[in-house]
């Protein structure tokens, strides 16, 4: 047989399979030497493992770095090993029977892509800040592993470095050892769980301490960041919810630790670390953020707790069953927020989230719940709204479908029984059957085996309730639902609540007796199934007219989220959705209702949905409306900062750009509006994407005065909105070649090059985008990649043409034999799956 080195830096399922039955009972035995002002750092690293005689290969350990020094196995030193640019190979000939410990010695680089072992410097203060990131498959950028979630190991890691740093690992420090300025840190050695959860996190942090019975918690951030942090306030929510969540598991916190870290330039929201949760530094108030903020984080504070018992302790086996980890942890996250006192309406807000499922789901590219993962990059694009917001919309409807009872038996069984093992779906498919009674399978192949969502219409007539079911628009499937509705009844203007009860729909149709004056019905009240929910006109009418006069906050998110499914869809025009959202806006008392669901819809209808000719209608309009609401003396500081956001984005005309100028100036001021360093930035790339007269001379004045990371990187997105060509160029050049600046920093241009109002300026740009795609996708890591196709696509850019343009560039690569990068081809099927959206709802307008 013969043999080649990887080619790319990937692993096969197949090739992780096989692994697992050679290799077991690993450990690895860690030494890190880090020093200030160092671009690399050395590792010295022992793996010890069983080894299974029987593969035909060598063994691959992955790995990824600059330089090898020295390499032993079982005591002697070797050069009997291949060494390729992804992983290191030992032929099966040199290995033992039975244990065997192999030792490396290694220089590496830092990375800057967020991903790996990233190093960031801070231009306030210039300290230096380190953290790893793993998932799915980047452990063996730190040290050389058997990198997949199946081979499980113990961890032994031994820092040395600079004694003014902290270092945070999963476990706690064993000895410590300081000699002036240096240090070194033994750690104890770490619990069984898979390489992508380890962690080390390095710098200057600041520490907050407090305890959860005899558990430590640790909050960190890095020390500019640190006036910002509000630890009293995260300490309470991490209490309250592992709290609920040992109770509700009845499965006591598994670690020895809990610490949780803000870390600069991190891709994610935050990631589940064993005992060391890193968070994106967005999650650090730096001014007054809305209630829906403060939730999200405490969602995912939550989020990242479930996963020590989702994910950590028990792990799926391979990537396919990626949602394993996520739908429970995004469902669990909002359930036990709802069971706690400090986020009651978390549900309501799930159903926010859920808008990231629906939209998943009706593209071309979808996949299951239960996915495939053929290697480690198409696991990475499994981490989209199906694996997180369908699953856990779908785990809600399985609550509801079994009972709470039986579900909740069902979870601490899972953890009973797999305990610092692998599971598969089958693996949880039995144990939901044993505790409910009910044969999980069937609802398994609706649910998590197919694609699609539902939608369901209700008629009223002789005192019945008519649903009618339909199949997703790619497959006729009809799924059993089990579902609330709520029937109202008209008392004068005035919706009333009747009667609020269960109902299973299975089949095409279903029916149900009505108290005789239901005037109006809701379905999926409480939001249990998932499903999209469309009004008849009649029904439309009476909401127009009374969904102000429903009292619960939740029944009147449903219909607003409704209507704007109907938008997508096509069934409910933008222009009536805006008309309705200005007429019913003041009174929404609710401010999460109000943002979410009607002005961040408003300002997607502004930038996406409208033609040219409704744009340059509704634009003013929508400015006018915000500067008169902001006016009111009577509105929360909550309230301001959702209509300034609306008075941002309309903002166009002279007199509007004026406006934002002398709100930024302080010539004019606005009561409980704070024009805060957020603000200022937005509004100063504002005024500079559109030409206005005073954007350069606010721009270098704010460059002078906010020197903090984020106030560089804001000035480079004002710098990419310049209309200017040639500071295009230097930014597109920025974009597509290798760069020192971090991923993040340049995340931030990317941000600030399109805007509608540039139209003729960035007409090269959409040729130059399909030039350069492919390379990026294929030289550059995935956060990277994924950036560039989101951020520099040309969105504003909705005609037929570039639809063709889209489909030609990905039907020609699929067929002259050089393959699209799996990941580049998804987003740019989406990509035209939303003009396939779009289109149809501009042609519609144009008519009229
Ligand atoms: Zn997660």
């Amino acid at each position: 047989m013969t043999f080649s080195l990887d080619t790319e830096n990937i692993l096969t399922r197949e090739a992780a399979e096989t692994r697992s039955t050679l290799v077991s009972n690993t450990s690895y035995t860690l030494e890190l030497t880090l020093k200030e002002h160092a671009a690399e750092y050395r590792g010295r690293c022992s793996v010890a493992f069983d080894y299974r005689r029987g593969g035909v290969a060598p063994l691959k350990l992955d790995f990824i770095t600059k330089q090898i020094h020295a390499v032993t196995l079982n005591g002697k030193a070797t050069e009997e090993y291949l060494k390729g640019d992804f992983a290191i190979y030992l032929n099966e000939d040199h290995l033992t029977e039975g244990r065997n410990t192999l030792e490396i010695t290694y220089t590496s680089q830092f990375d800057n892509t967020g991903s790996g072992f990233h190093k960031f410097h801070d231009p306030e203060d210039s300290e230096e800040y380190m953290h790893t990131d793993f998932e799915p498959y980047d452990a063996h950028r730190l040290f050389p592993c058997f990198d997949q979630p199946d081979i499980k190991a113990t961890y032994q890691l031994t820092v040395n470095g600079p004694s003014k740093w902290t270092y945070i690992h999963n476990a706690l420090p064993e000895h410590t050892r300081t000699n002036d300025d240096e240090v070194t840190i033994a750690f104890k050695r770490t619990a069984l769980f898979s390489t992508y959860l380890f962690a080390l996190v390095v710098g200057p942090y600041t520490r907050w301490e407090e305890r959860y019975n005899q558990i430590p918690l640790g909050i960190y951030c890095r020390k500019s960041l640190a006036k910002y942090m509000d630890p009293d306030n995260i300490f309470a929510i991490t209490r309250e919810a592992m709290a609920t969540l040992e109770a509700y598991f009845d499965y006591p916190y598994p670690y020895d630790k809990y610490d949780q870290v803000f870390v600069p330039e991190f891709n994610f929201g935050a990631m589940e670390n064993v005992g060391c949760v890193t968070f994106t530094e967005h999650y650090i108030f730096r001014h007054k953020k809305l209630y829906s903020e403060h939730l999200n984080r405490a969602n995912t504070i939550t989020h990242e707790m479930v996963h020590m018992w989702f994910g950590d302790l028990v792990t799926m086996k391979w990537w396919n069953d990626l949602w394993l980890n996520e739908s429970f942890a995004d469902y669990l996250s909002y359930f036990a927020m709802s069971k706690g006192t400090l986020f009651r309406d978390a549900l309501e807000h799930m159903y926010a989230r859920k808008e990231w499922a629906y939209q998943q789901d009706q593209y071309a590219t979808t996949h299951p719940i239960a996915a495939s993962a053929r290697d480690t990059i198409e696991a990475f694009s499994n981490f989209d709204g199906i694996s997180y917001s369908k699953g856990a919309s779908v785990l809600r409807q399985l609550q509801y479908f079994i009972g709470d009872e039986a579900f909740r038996a069902a979870i601490g069984q899972y953890f009973r029984r797999f305990a610092e093992q692998n599971t598969t779906l089958d693996d949880f498919l039995s144990i939901m059957s044993e505790k409910s009674g009910i044969d999980i399978v069937a609802w398994s192949r609706q649910w998590l085996e197919t694609t699609g969502v539902n939608t369901l219409l209700s008629r009223i007539g002789n005192g019945k309730l008519r649903i009618e079911q339909q199949g997703s628009a790619k497959n006729s499937l009809i799924r059993q639902h089990a579902i609330e509705f709520t029937g109202y009844r008209q008392s004068g203007v005035a919706l009333v609540i009747n009667e609020t009860r269960k109902i299973i729909i299975d089949g095409k149709t279903a029916e149900a007796q009505l108290k005789p004056d239901t005037a109006f019905v809701i379905l999926n009240t409480h939001d249990h199934d998932y499903v999209k929910v469309f009004y008849s006109n009649d029904a439309l009418d009476t909401a127009r007219r009374s969904l102000q006069t429903i009292e619960d906050p939740f029944a009147r998110r449903l219909v607003w989220g409704s209507l704007w499914q109907m938008v997508r869809d096509n069934a409910f025009a933008p222009t009536e959705f805006i008309e309705m959202g200005i007429e019913l806006a003041t009174e929404e008392k609710d401010v999460s209702i109000l943002n979410s669901h009607i002005i961040a819809k408003i300002k997607a209808i502004v930038s996406v949905y409208l033609t040219d000719d409704n744009r340059a209608i509704w634009m003013p309009e929508l400015n006018t409306m915000a500067r008169e609401r902001l006016a009111r003396p009577e509105n929360s500081e909550q309230e301001q900062i959702i209509w300034f956001g609306l008075l941002l984005e309309t903002a166009l005309l002279p007199d509007e750009l004026d406006y934002l100028h002398t709100l930024i100036t302080g010539a004019e001021s606005v009561a409980s509006l704070e024009i805060d360093q957020e603000k200022r930035w937005n509004i100063i790339a504002r005024l500079m994407a559109c030409g206005h007269a005073e954007a350069e001379q606010l721009f270098s004045n704010e460059k002078d005065l906010d020197i903090s990371d984020l106030g560089l990187k804001k000035a480079f997105m004002v710098q990419a909105s310049r209309p200017d060509s040639t500071e295009k160029e230097t930014c597109w050049q920025a974009f597509t070649e290798q760069s020192s600046r971090s991923t993040d920093f340049l995340r931030y241009g990317m941000k600030g090059f399109h805007w509608h109002m540039q139209k003729e300026l960035l007409a090269p740009y959409i040729d130059r985008f399909f030039d350069a795609v492919e390379k990026v996708y294929t030289e550059r890591d995935v956060h990277y990649a994924g950036a560039f196709g989101h951020d520099l696509f040309p969105h504003w850019r909705q005609t037929p043409d570039m639809l063709h343009k889209i489909e030609t560039f990905v039907n020609e690569k699929g067929t002259n034999g050089s393959e699209l990068p799996a990941l580049l081809r998804k987003q740019l099927i989406e990509q035209a799956d939303d003009l396939k959206r779009i289109l149809p709802i501009l042609e519609k307008q144009k008519g009229k």
